[in-house]
């Protein structure tokens, strides 16, 4: 999926002259030798570039700046290795406005007993400088992670790693543009907000085109073109009649393949990276696009449905955050529908219309032809597939009027006990922590929604650090949530938010 940028985190050791030239040396070898091993793990997502050891307040500030203005550079990593006074970092630091990373580190794992003295002391004091920054970071009240532990830890190489990819969706947030091609459905409260707060806040750009013009770009594609990628379709996907003639089953197919093509030019002529539809305002489009937006959706593009802007815009911002994840088991918008209640079993089935990302498929997929029940187009054709088992998190964001509340549970993927021969939708099934009951009950006192951005591949610490670089409130449901404390910690919240 492309960003548009080959992002790069710098590397700013602190320290200062009072050592002598010796000692910076060790400084700038040792942050040499850290980078090095740092690039060369294969633990981390992004390049690090080493700067030179910071010594003064100009430097911090000139290298603080240069990081703002440098478009691939998308936080920087700073280690005191010595003592750095922290007055030296107050203007750099005010300055500053990209994602911060404290790695709280040190070049040597052991305490030398044999040879340790004072020299190395002074040299290695990352315990005691690191304090010292850490109080003006505290101070200044400036949103920062902090990681400590020796780095070349693969557990330390891995927290670096995750937040790196928290930064990029810090960064990559404020380029995120979301085309609402339909407003949303009438009446229904939860996938509203401010259009205008979400740029402020977020960065995204929401805006409005008539459906019609987007569907005169899908009737501007070619019968070639259509062709061509319905038999990649025929070629990648099962085909299931179910009783349906193959010819008039495959023009519904083809259907969805010019929407597909039509919609990804239209995007890209305009430069979004997200899109909303409705059931109910699909202008000349001759189907509720369903097999094309889940294509589009595996491409990158993040998608809501009945014109649920917030989730298409958390859904593109969890691919982004996720782009190039080795063994990546998928994210997607979810919805949540029915409920298995049966004691030892209980879960929530998780489907939409049409719209599910196959990048969370487990095993084949099919393409059906059905009707909708919903709406007044012809019978959609959508992929159809059923989703991996394991860990993931299920995250709402919702505009309580005065500010957004993301709210994010953990859930537990499972397989449903019996295949579902008649529902023509792909599914996923949950167990959401701590519990069905706990978990939905603190849901929905949040005010959490049905429409949720889903994703095997991220973590609730990412999705918490992103709220918090943007300033809004998070909450977390897992497996210590108790209702009594949910429910005071929203009361705290709404205070502190106010
Ligand atoms: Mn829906």
């Amino acid at each position: 999926m492309k960003t548009g940028r080959n992002y790069k985190f710098w590397f700013c050791t602190g320290s200062q002259d009072l050592y002598g030239d010796e000692c910076l040396q060790h400084v700038a070898e040792h942050s040499a030798i850290i980078v090095e091993a740092l690039n060369k793990s294969g633990n981390l997502p992004f390049e690090v570039v080493l700067k030179p050891t910071l010594l003064t307040n100009e430097m911090i500030r000139r290298t603080f700046n240069e990081a703002n203005a440098d478009e691939d550079c998308a936080g920087v990593i700073t280690w005191m290795h010595t003592f750095s006074p922290a007055k030296s970092w107050i203007l750099g630091l005010q300055e500053f406005r990209k994602p911060l990373l404290h790695l709280h580190t040190q070049f040597n794992q052991e305490i030398p007993y044999d040879t340790i003295d004072m020299d190395f002391m002074n040299e290695n004091q990352s315990a005691h400088g690191g304090r010292e920054y850490g109080h003006i970071v505290s101070r200044m009240g400036i949103e920062r992670k902090v990681i400590v532990g020796f780095w070349d830890d693969k557990a330390v190489q891995d927290k670096i790693a995750s937040w790196m990819r928290t930064a990029v969706g810090v960064m990559e947030s404020s380029h995120i543009r979301v085309m609402r091609i339909a407003d949303n459905m009438r009446n229904v409260a939860v996938t509203e907000g401010d259009k205008v707060e979400a740029q402020i806040k977020f960065g995204w750009e929401v805006d409005a085109y008539p459906v019609n013009e987007i569907a005169e770009a899908v009737a501007q594609v070619s019968k070639g073109d259509i062709e061509a990628l319905v038999e990649e379709y025929y070629d990648k996907y099962e085909i299931l009649l179910e009783g349906r003639d193959p010819k008039e089953f495959r023009e519904h197919v083809a259907v969805q393949a010019g929407i597909e093509i039509g919609f990804e030019r239209f995007l890209e002529e305009k430069n979004y990276q997200a899109i909303v539809t409705h059931f109910g305002d699909l202008g000349a489009l001759k189907q509720l696009p369903g097999l094309a937006i889940q294509r589009l959706m595996q491409k990158g593009y993040g998608f809501g449905a009945e014109g649920d802007w917030k989730t298409a815009a958390m859904v593109r911002l969890m691919k982004i955050m996720t782009a190039n994840m080795p063994n990546a088991k998928g994210t997607s918008m979810l919805e949540d529908y029915t409920y298995n209640l049966v004691p030892g079993k209980e879960g929530i089935l998780e489907a939409h219309m049409l719209e599910i990302c196959p990048s969370i498929a487990d095993g084949p997929i099919s393409i059906k032809v059905q009707p909708l029940s919903m709406g007044d187009r012809e019978d959609p054709a959508r992929l159809v597939f059923t989703s991996k088992e394991g860990k993931g998190i299920a995250t709402s964001l919702i505009d309580l009027g005065n500010r957004f509340r993301l709210i994010i549970n953990e859930v537990n993927c499972k397989k449903v006990e019996k295949p579902m021969p008649k529902l023509p939708v792909a599914t996923a099934f949950w167990t959401p922590e701590p519990n069905l009951q706990v978990g939905t009950e603190a849901w929905i006192y949040a005010g959490g929604a049905h429409h949720t951005a889903f994703s095997y591949d991220l973590t609730t610490e990412q999705m918490v650090d992103w709220a918090n670089a943007m300033g809004i409130e998070s909450v977390v449901i897992d497996k210590d949530t108790t209702i009594r404390n949910f429910r005071n910690e929203l009361k705290w919240n709404s205070v502190y938010y106010r």
